[in-house]
């Protein structure tokens, strides 16, 4: 314990442990608090007590791809089905705007009925909003990675989900691991902001696979690092699997922060889907970043990844207000500025 303990004060100034150290404080649970104080110490320092806010807009809920875990995955028939339209998304946009949001966050299946000359057209428009603009539309080749980032986008999310090969293959049926990889490659080499991540509690996950992603996440060095809970979906294969590891999720992002003190990471919607203090307890580990929903109506409710997914109910306006208010009742205060990486006050 003591030993431990150390390693953890070790990681704060140096950023650096061992796979086998990281093993050891993810077996551990007596360490746990003492983990969470010091990544927040470490992002405190690094990226400041602002919160950066994102607004996410889940613009299609269909999707080509079929991953066992997912409820958007292509077999999954209890889905009603939505696409907006170039003039629904940039109306969100807009609205996200007069609500203080400087980035949009543009999330959806893999539904090729969005064609590259159509992102293109919708990445110029919010991009005319002077809004900064993270895109996570899954796989596509190199020229439309290229196409998008031409056309303003500046950052792109795309989580390996796990670094175990194996299980990775498994999970997302007809993908592979190797493409992923190269597509996380591509996006860094045309200097987006890179986002990846992992879901924390799939079936033969393990201790040791965490180790490899966190490790994996400091040689990348990626921009951004989502890392959440995976929550059985009843319409998917994985319906009876388990799950729902709130706290593992929380030791995986703190170490995450001890190793890359200067990025960004958000306190993910499925760790609030697991408690309702999710994402400050998050906050409170290492996590700068939320990013609220600002798709209206009915469409977050059929945005279905997982079941309990907070606030479908509400409005944008409501979002905005209550965040703002959660963050700061923790002395936080929320950022005005776009939020890219290495904006804290030690750069
Ligand atoms: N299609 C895109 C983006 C949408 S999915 C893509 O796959 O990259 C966004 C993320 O939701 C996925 O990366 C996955 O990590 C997460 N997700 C999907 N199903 C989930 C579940 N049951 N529990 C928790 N997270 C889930
Ligand atoms: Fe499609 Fe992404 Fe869900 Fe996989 S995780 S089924 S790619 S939306």
């Amino acid at each position: 314990m003591i030993n431990l303990l150390e390693m953890i004060n070790k990681a704060k100034t140096e950023h650096k442990l061992s796979k086998q150290e990281i093993i050891s404080l993810l077996n551990c649970n007596d360490i746990n608090q003492e983990l969470f104080n010091a990544a927040d110490e470490v992002r405190k320092k690094f990226v400041s007590d602002e919160v950066q806010l994102r607004g996410l807009i889940e613009f299609t809920n269909i999707c080509k791809n079929n991953c066992l875990y997912c409820g958007l995955r292509r077999d999954n028939k209890n889905l009603v089905k939505y696409r907006l339209t170039e003039d629904q998304i940039l109306d969100f946009a807009t609205k996200a705007k007069t609500f203080g949001y400087k980035t949009i966050v543009l999330q959806g299946g893999e539904d090729d009925y969005y064609t590259k000359d159509k992102i293109i057209k919708i990445i110029k428009g919010i991009k005319a909003l002077d809004l900064a603009l993270t895109l996570s539309i899954g796989e596509k080749t190199y020229d439309e990675y290229k196409a998008f980032r031409d056309a303003g986008a500046d950052r792109y999310l795309l989580r390996i989900e796990t670094t175990d090969k194996k299980l990775y293959e498994e999970l997302d049926p007809g993908m592979s691991h190797e493409t992923r990889l190269n597509c996380l490659k591509n996006l860094k080499k045309l200097g987006f902001e890179v986002g990846t991540g992992v879901m924390v509690g799939l079936p033969n996950q393990t201790i040791e696979s965490y180790a490899d992603d966190i490790l994996f996440f400091k040689k990348i060095d990626a921009d951004m690092l989502g890392i959440g809970p995976f929550i059985p979906n009843e319409d998917t294969p994985l319906a009876n699997a388990k799950g729902r590891d709130l706290t593992m999720s929380l030791k995986v992002m703190a170490i995450t922060r001890l190793l890359l003190p200067d990025i960004n990471i958000p306190a993910t919607t499925a760790m609030e889907s697991l408690n309702k203090n999710g994402r400050l307890m998050a906050l409170q580990s290492g996590a700068n970043v939320v990013m609220p929903n600002v798709t209206e109506g009915e469409y977050r409710k059929h945005y279905a990844l997982y079941p309990g997914k907070i606030c479908t109910g509400d409005t944008p306006a409501h979002c905005r207000t209550c965040i703002t208010g959660k963050i700061n009742s923790i002395g936080r205060t929320v950022s005005t500025h776009y939020g890219f990486r290495g904006n804290g006050p030690t750069k």
